[in-house]
């Protein structure tokens, strides 16, 4: 283990559970085929403590060999053995057996979660491990209700004709840092349920929690080769597995730039690609909302996770009427959020990812005030090595701007002002963006909501809410925040591949006669 741990749980003022340390203490390697195994060509990646910047673990880096092996024997898998054997019955009580599981491993999911990603340690507990094993159980009750339809082609009782649904086979699941575990969860499940077999490749700046997962599910008996897992860079891991000739289906969640290199990567054997991809989501504060309500609700809205999250609320477009009495109400709120270390329970946001995030989203500070936005609150690094930021909010922001136009991904708020209340204006500045992942109208007036919610290019809508969902609600996006919708039936659809079937019941007539 490196030293660094313990300097950087000294700085914490925290002690972890003697079976974090052991994880962390573990010779990290891959999961392949159901064992633990070296990468072949031997690189690591240091995991960085965002809150401290120490060194706490050294993970695998997989490369191209490595890729192979673990589609091959995902390949194996999804083919022969038990797992295509299984009843969708049986997929479930897999399924779960592990959300038990990572209940009872909780507490160390959660530190190595915060460690790992800097989120507060509360947060990880109360949103990634229990919504994350809830969306697994949810999952798993899918396992037994996929099903084609019945249909009649011809004259009735000429054919029996009826749709099948199957698993699509290998596939290959690409995963960003902002949600480590949740976002693991969220594309296991759904493959898992449907049949597949997988290899999950976590991101380089949070590997951690992926590699207990895989621990986890060997522990409950997930067949070898079900459920691989590669820790290792996107250019090197990553790219091979969206190219590779033998995975069946790619499924990303990150940059749009790094999803237009998957699709092109992908057209090789044309696997199937489904992208969740960057927002730049609007909260729309209409004349006659309740003021208390939006700044309570939009506060988290953006500043939750550290404004790492795709579908943060970045830009807040607010009616003139309201906007000083908001904004003044919105930066009282930042001022007093408390920003820290992960492992105190009163940190509320905790660092950014890492020192790279910190300065692309300092880059966009930088230029929000070079083009001439006002900067409210914020902006400011904390003291001592840590990632940490501010959180902070420009008024004054217009559309032009890069602020307003770019995904930030961190704790910035954008204000831009409206005049009037004509919907078909207001839809098209929420709509000014390349993106459509999310947005939410704050209004007491039902008809206005019900009204905008149609003009809004946007996958997912909230009312007097901004970050709401379930495991059945699904989540995608318009535009250029991706392709495909995950959860709900639409998420494990995602895995299936839908196959029609007609069978003559009669002697067909004779064709040729026919013609004749
Ligand atoms: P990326 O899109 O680069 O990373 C997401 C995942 O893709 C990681 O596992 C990464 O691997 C992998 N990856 C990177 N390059 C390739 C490639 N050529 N082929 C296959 N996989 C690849 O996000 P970043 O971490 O660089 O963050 C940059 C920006 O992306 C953020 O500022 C934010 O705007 C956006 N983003 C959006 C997210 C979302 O949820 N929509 C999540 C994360 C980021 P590795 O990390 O190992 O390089």
């Amino acid at each position: 283990m490196p030293e660094s741990l313990d300097t950087a749980l000294a700085q914490h003022a925290y002690r972890i559970d003697e079976r974090t340390r052991t994880f962390l203490d573990r010779q990290h390697q891959l999961l392949i085929g159901g064992g633990w195994v070296a990468p072949r060509e031997g690189g690591t990646i240091d995991v960085i403590d965002p809150a401290t910047a120490q060194h706490i673990a050294t993970v695998a880096a997989a490369t191209a060999p490595d890729v192979d092996d673990a589609v091959a024997a995902a390949r194996k898998a999804f083919e022969r053995g038990a797992w295509p054997a299984m009843s969708g019955g049986a997929r479930a009580k897999l399924l779960w057996a592990l959300a038990d599981r990572i209940g009872a491993d909780a507490q160390v999911l959660g530190e190595l979660e915060t460690l790992d990603n800097g989120k507060p340690l509360a947060d990880t507990l109360a949103i990634d491990i229990k919504v994350g094993a809830e969306l697994l159980r949810y999952m798993g009750g899918w396992a037994t209700k996929l099903k084609g339809d019945s249909t009649q082609i011809g004259d009735p009782g000429d054919f029996q004709a009826y749709s099948l649904r199957e698993p699509i086979g290998v596939v290959g699941q690409i995963i960003p840092w902002n949600f480590p575990l949740l976002m693991a969860l969220l594309k296991i499940g759904p493959a898992l349920a449907a049949g597949c077999t997988l290899i999950l490749k976590p991101a380089e700046q949070t590997p951690l929690t992926a590699l207990r997962l895989g621990a986890l599910a060997l522990e409950v008996g997930f067949p070898p080769g079900v459920i691989n897992i590669l820790t290792g860079y996107g250019e090197t891991a990553g790219a091979a597995l969206a190219a590779h000739p033998d995975i069946d289906k790619i499924a990303f969640t990150g940059s749009t730039e790094v999803g237009r290199r998957i699709v092109a990567a992908a057209a090789g054997n044309l696997k199937r690609v489904s992208l969740e991809l960057g927002g730049k989501s609007p909260m729309i504060v209409m004349p006659d909302a309740d003021v208390d309500a939006v700044i309570a609700g939009v506060v988290p809205g953006i500043f939750f996770n550290a404004g790492q999250s795709c579908m943060a609320g970045s830009r807040l477009l607010v009616h003139d009427s309201l906007a000083q009495h908001i904004t003044q109400g919105i930066a009282a709120r930042a001022r007093a959020i408390r920003v820290g270390s992960g492992f105190d329970p009163r940190t509320q946001v905790g660092p950014l990812v890492s020192q790279t995030q910190r300065e692309r989203v300092q880059s966009y500070i930088q230029s929000g005030l070079d083009e001439g936005a006002r900067l409210v609150t914020g902006g400011e690094r904390l003291p001592g090595d840590g990632f940490f930021l501010t959180p902070t909010v420009f008024a004054d922001v217009h559309a032009t701007m890069k602020i307003a136009r770019e995904e930030i991904f961190g704790p910035v708020l954008c204000i831009s002002r409206f005049a009037g209340t004509d919907l078909d204006h207001i839809a098209r500045l929420a709509n000014d963006t390349p993106y459509g992942l999310a947005a939410s109208i704050w209004t007491q007036n039902i008809s206005t909501a019900h009204t905008l919610i149609p003009k809004l290019k946007s996958g997912q809508v909230w009312v007097n809410a901004h970050h709401v969902g379930g495991p059945d609600l699904p989540i995608g996006g318009y535009k250029q925040s991706g392709w495909g919708r995950e959860l709900g039936r639409a998420g494990v659809e995602l895995y299936t591949e839908l196959k029609a079937v007609a069978i003559a019941l009669k002697k067909p007539a004779d064709w040729l006669q026919l013609k004749g």
